[in-house]
């Protein structure tokens, strides 16, 4: 029998196939920067929850046997909170986030980095809890510890109020009775040969799954048009893989709605189709024209006073202006990572985009939730900041309407349609190459121990690359303009 932990037969809950690669061929894998991120979340959130305990005890030997034996050691002296206590029932292996003390047993609280109690932190829960009452221990009721969304930082280290304890025993109670079966379901498919499962629903629920290139290989037009490259069609995409169709080429035109008929259509003729309207919307736009992009970082665990979880710190700016003679400049702005950019950010940005012509964006729901927050963060910019909102024009629904390439692959986002309008500015030469990258090089600049020349370095690629979205932007707006020719 193969030893099972709780995050193995939560894969095998996803998908049997994924549990099984993970043990049989885990050179396969492939970890997003999302679940690299999430996993640092998750550690950022586990270390400030068990700040709220002084005295517990961290279990943190690398050893099974030491681990199970220092639980015990420390359940004895009675009183104690335990992090990471480690406890094995019928095979599987957990290590139990919070434990606390409670009368006539512990209460046990998984810690989560999400804002609400989601329906896989149930399943999750239910495993910890039936391993730990079969270990022997008397378990009084299980929680989920999420972040609360509505914590604002005060400064000084106080995080009391940052997490919402959720109490879950009664939500789990029947998930706990099925626990028994998840495990020998495990076991029987591992003791057997790799499962036989198409990609579908289940490969990014509840996240997305690190074999995703090996059972879904990345498809090129010679490989054909999997019809999960419609957006937003996850139900019927994955019906129609159900049915048997792995080509959207070879769907029935009436399965599909008008946009996803021309991406079928497209993806036939291998013809782009642009539609000159394009061009006749964007001829109104008044000069000077300001190509704007936002770079931001996000905290699950607020730094900056008065900033919340999750809320997106805007920290990079990039804009390249086009006067009505066709002269084009670029500016930038890139904070030092040293302290809250919020106030340099939007000064700065009031600064260069004056007072008239249209400002162009690319999916305008982002930049314009950005402006917004920082004119209630800060009064005495809002008017200047207000007006800004009222000058956006965003590049991506006309896009969307009026153009679709067939190496786009159902995206219209800038990453997919820039290499298609000018091949030469893909994304593939940049060190720093999409916005996840962008928040993880200014984290490093941020980290004390970044040395002068790998900050000054980090700097460099983040400037070049929030340069590239805005330059993308002149670029697309260009092709509209002449009718769907390549600019130059
Ligand atoms: S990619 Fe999908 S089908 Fe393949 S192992 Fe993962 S969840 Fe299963």
């Amino acid at each position: 029998m193969t030893g099972l932990s709780k995050s193995r037969i939560l894969a095998h809950r996803q998908c049997p196939k994924r549990l099984w690669l993970q043990i049989n061929r885990p050179e396969l894998q492939e970890e997003s920067s999302g679940a690299t991120a999430r996993m640092a979340a998750g550690t950022q959130a586990g270390e400030v929850a068990r700040g709220f305990y002084p005295g517990g005890v961290l279990i943190d030997s690398e050893h099974l046997s030491q681990a199970l034996d220092d639980t015990l050691s420390v359940m004895a002296l009675g009183d104690k909170a335990i992090f990471e206590a480690t406890f094995q029932a019928n095979n599987v292996l957990v290590r139990a986030d919070l434990l606390l003390p409670d009368v006539n047993g512990y209460r046990l609280a998984e810690v989560k980095s999400s804002t609400s109690v989601k329906d896989y932190h149930c399943e999750d829960a239910a495993v910890q809890a039936w391993v730990c009452k079969n270990a022997g221990v008397e378990v009084t009721r299980t929680e989920i510890a999420h972040i609360n969304n509505g914590f604002i930082y005060r400064g000084d280290g106080n995080y009391q109020g940052l997490f919402t304890h959720a109490d879950i025993s009664e939500l789990i109670a029947e998930l706990e009775a099925d626990v028994p079966d998840w495990i020998a379901a495990a076991q029987d498919t591992l003791a057997g040969s790799e499962p036989v499962i198409e990609a579908g629903e289940q490969c990014d629920d509840p996240f997305p799954c690190p074999f995703w290139s090996y059972c879904c290989p990345e498809k090129s037009v010679e490989d054909g048009y999997p019809p999960e490259i419609l957006p937003r069609s996850k139900v019927l995409a994955a019906q129609l893989r159900a049915e048997g169709f792995d080509d959207l080429r070879k769907v029935p035109e009436e399965r599909l709605n008008p946009a996803q008929q021309r991406i079928r259509r497209v993806s036939i003729t291998q013809k782009a189709e642009v539609n000159p309207q394009a061009g006749e919307v964007l001829k109104d736009l008044a000069y000077p024209r300001y190509y704007l992009d936002f770079e931001t970082i996000t905290f699950v665990v607020p730094i900056w006073v008065s900033t919340r979880p999750y809320q997106q710190i805007p920290f990079q700016w990039s804009c390249h202006i086009e006067s009505a003679e066709g002269t084009i400049r670029h500016h930038d702005f890139l904070a030092d990572g040293k302290n809250d950019p919020r106030r340099a950010f939007a000064e700065s940005l009031v600064e260069i985009l004056g007072n008239i012509g249209a400002i162009v964006v690319y999916n305008q729901t982002f930049e314009k939730s950005r402006v917004r927050e920082l004119a209630a963060d800060f009064p005495d910019l809002a008017p200047a900041l207000d007006a800004i909102i009222d000058r956006i024009f965003d590049l991506l629904p006309l896009a969307r309407e009026h153009y679709y390439h067939p190496d786009m692959f159902g995206s219209w986002s800038i990453k997919a349609v820039l290499p298609t309008i000018a091949p030469e500015l893909a994304y593939d030469d940049l060190e720093v190459a999409h916005g996840m990258m962008a928040m993880d090089s200014f984290a490093e600049i941020m980290r004390p121990d970044t040395t002068d020349e790998r900050r000054e370095h980090l700097r460099v690629e983040l400037l070049k690359y929030c340069e590239r979205d805005t330059w993308a932007m002149v670029r697309i707006a260009q092709f509209f303009q002449q009718g769907g020719q390549h600019a130059s």
